[in-house]
């Protein structure tokens, strides 16, 4: 199967790829066929301790098109993931019409190996480290064949941190990103070729173009941080996205990730939350999934130590009701 790439699409892998009835196109033309895709993100923890059952019932009440479940450093939680649970939860999610995101962290150990403490230094000059990387992405779906979307978490701090290391300074970050990348799609396309590949970054259209070859999706980040008072990304945050976004869109969906907070400064609220689901829409957007669920309802509490902001949970429920296409 043709994956999209940033050079014009040949005619006749394009009549193909539509035949086969690929779920996201693979061109411009193919993209007003794209469904909106508003959707939610549970951390593993939350999706294995919460009953599968009450999950789809809430999507479905809901009508959420999108459920990303984010195993975070998987190598860290390695040995409290429930994989069989979280089969189980895929499944249902899918047989009740939703689109299901299985994300991961960077970790530099041996796949299926777990590893509690401090993750070392991610060194992409290291053919070893890639290895890892892309073989705990093969390992997740091993467990859990049946997500239609895998994406990365931004692996770009962790790269900085090893600004100095002189292999990855002589390669530049962007050549480094660009062949890991690529050997990560082809892995996958061996392994699980029907999964959809994405990578998590900030709004960086210069980034995402020069990934575009090796990604299905892009998930820019869109971030809600309001310190002191006022909101960080103002409520132009999904028109900037998309203007950023504009080039990328006929290449693949543009689905963002719209985090709650990452910090105590932290000042968003519901109305900051429906307002970037609603624009998300407007600006013609692929989808976009909340981070987190358990922030929303605020069962995150006991795992930090500092107040966090109470979010209208019913508020938000009626605008993902609203935002649904008419017929499911
Ligand atoms: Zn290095």
């Amino acid at each position: 199967m043709q994956r999209p790439s940033i050079r014009p699409v040949p005619v006749v892998a394009l009549a193909l790829a539509l035949l086969a009835g690929f779920a996201f196109g693979t061109a411009a033309t193919a993209q007003r066929k794209r469904p909106f895709l508003a959707g939610i993100c549970y951390t593993v923890h939350d999706a294995q301790q919460q009953q599968e059952k009450h999950v789809v019932e809430w999507v479905t009440k809901n009508r959420i098109g999108l459920v990303a479940i984010d195993f975070f450093g998987i190598a860290h939680s390695y040995d409290r993931i429930d994989f069989r649970k979280i089969t189980r939860l895929v499944k249902r999610l899918k047989k009740a019409g939703v689109t299901v995101l299985a994300d991961y962290r960077t970790s530099t150990s041996k796949p299926g190996v777990a590893h509690r403490g401090e993750a070392p230094d991610l060194c992409l000059s290291d053919e070893t480290v890639r290895a890892n990387l892309i073989g705990w992405g093969i390992h997740l779906l091993d467990k859990c064949p049946d997500f239609d979307i895998l994406t990365i978490y931004n692996p770009l701090p962790t790269f900085e941190r090893n600004k100095e290391c002189r292999p990855c300074k002589k390669a530049g970050s962007r050549k480094l990103l660009r062949r890991f990348f690529e050997e990560f799609a082809t892995a996958m396309r061996r392994h699980h070729p029907r999964v959809k590949l994405g990578a998590v970054f900030p709004a960086d259209p210069s980034l995402y173009r020069a990934l575009a070859k090796h990604l299905d999706v892009f998930c820019p980040f869109c971030s809600l941080i309001a310190p002191e008072g006022e909101t960080a990304c103002g409520p132009g945050v999904m028109k900037r996205v998309a203007r950023d976004m504009r080039a990328l869109r006929k290449v693949g969906p543009v689905i963002p990730l719209v985090k709650l907070y990452w910090k105590q400064a932290t000042r968003n609220t519901t109305d900051d939350i429906v307002h970037a689901m609603n624009e998300a829409k407007r600006e013609r957007l692929d989808g976009f999934f909340l981070w987190y669920r358990s922030l929303l309802t605020g069962d995150v509490a006991r795992n930090v130590r500092f107040p966090l902001p109470s979010y209208d949970l019913e508020k938000i429920e009626t605008c993902y009701r609203a935002l649904a296409p008419r017929k499911r």
